[in-house]
């Protein structure tokens, strides 16, 4: 398959998007992008200068003075300005804060650009919350993930165990629960469903299964594609 197409996934916080677009980009060749990294790193910002992140004015001003830039390999993290960000992004302090400033209309409008920028070829896998109802409207494939909160929770979890994390499972399902309800209910792009995205509830589904589903929809939307082309 040598034609590539524009992969978008969305959905709720901890179903598996970002395992999901890692496999795909590696049996594929694509190039994945984590936009939510994006808005962690501006979070981490914000938060080391001491900026109240409820200030949407503070937060606007900082965004002039960071410039975010993916290392060469998306497991290899984020740099901020010269510094390489990979754990620092995904702290307990990052996590509770990082849906309120994603929720400011500057911080979108900014990231969203870049987003666009960095995405101009095809053969792009990008994971997020708006990116097939704003970032790539007009994505080929469109998917939108989900599973129950209490999978989600299991599966944060053992992963934190694996990586010796010490977090609670309470302090787990709180934060997914808080990031859930800010993403869905805030007035900019908030975290919807484009109406032609694929649901995909993978609750019971290995992470397998789930990824030869979605190969054998990306070789029919790529064929699509040749088709129209
Ligand atoms: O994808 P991840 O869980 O790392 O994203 C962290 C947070 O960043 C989300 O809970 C959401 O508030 C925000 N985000 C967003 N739009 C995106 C990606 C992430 O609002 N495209």
């Amino acid at each position: 398959m040598d034609k590539k197409i524009t992969i978008a996934i969305d959905g709720f916080s901890g179903c598996g998007k970002s395992t999901l677009a890692k496999d795909l980009a590696r049996r594929l060749e694509y190039t994945y992008i984590d936009s939510g990294a994006m808005y962690r790193a501006v979070t981490y910002y914000v938060l080391k200068k001491g900026i109240d992140v409820n200030d949407s004015r503070l937060v606007e001003k900082a965004l002039r003075e960071i410039n975010l830039k993916f290392a060469a390999k998306v497991s290899e993290g984020i740099f901020l300005n010269e510094q390489l960000l990979i754990g620092e992004i995904r702290s307990s302090r990052v996590n509770a804060h990082v849906s309120t400033v994603a929720a400011i209309e500057t911080v979108r409008t900014h990231l969203v650009a870049q987003q666009q920028k960095i995405a101009r070829s095809e053969g792009v896998i990008m994971d997020g919350r708006d990116i097939g109802t704003v970032v790539f409207p007009k994505a080929q494939l469109k998917l939108f993930i989900t599973a129950t909160l209490e999978e989600r929770v299991r599966r944060r979890v053992k992963e934190n165990i694996s990586k010796s994390i010490p977090v609670s499972t309470h302090e787990i399902k709180k934060n997914l629960q808080h990031r859930d309800h800010i993403d869905t209910t805030r007035k900019i792009s908030p975290l919807e469903q484009a109406v032609d995205a694929v649901l995909i509830d993978n609750t019971n589904l290995t992470r397998i299964e789930q990824l030869e589903m979605v190969l054998a929809l990306v070789r029919c939307r790529t064929e699509r594609k040749i088709e129209e082309d």
